[in-house]
């Protein structure tokens, strides 16, 4: 799925798994009007975790209660050590690439990192929420 895609899935699933909210009479308006005071300006009532307007909150509690987020460390060091073999020696040491890189350039590290994962999200494989990573296709999951 592209990322408009999941964007739009991941709103419809905020609709549905809240309920329209009248804040002033503090009601559940599930006909999408408030019945009391007839307002049509409702938020959004998330059983067991609150109300406020917009969906964008209601997301990112789905997601982070549901999905696991990306651990970046470690798909980039796996990615390092598919790309370069598991192993080098130093003269009379071996370690694997990425622990040696980590070692002997921590910053070249982390910028080769952040690039790395910066590609992923330009490539609408990985989307940041709520300042975590996720796999997209973990995202398709939810329902
Ligand atoms: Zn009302």
């Amino acid at each position: 799925m592209k990322l408009d895609e999941i964007n739009n899935k991941l709103t419809k699933l905020a609709f549905e798994r809240t309920i329209p909210f009248c804040y002033g009479c503090y009601i559940d308006c599930p006909e999408g009007r408030c019945k009391e005071c007839g307002t049509d300006d409702l938020m959004r009532h998330l059983p067991g975790v609150g109300v406020e307007y917009g969906t964008d909150w209601v997301i990112e509690s789905i997601v982070s209660v549901e999905v696991e987020p990306i651990d970046t460390e470690e798909i980039f060091e796996q990615m390092i050590d598919e790309s370069y073999g598991e192993e080098i020696q130093i003269g009379f040491i071996k370690s694997n690439v990425s622990c040696a890189i980590k070692a002997l350039d921590p910053i070249a590290w982390d910028i080769a990192k952040t690039e790395y994962i910066d590609g992923l999200i330009q490539d609408e494989q990985i989307v940041e929420i709520d300042g975590e990573n996720y796999w997209i296709h973990d995202l398709e999951g939810l329902s």
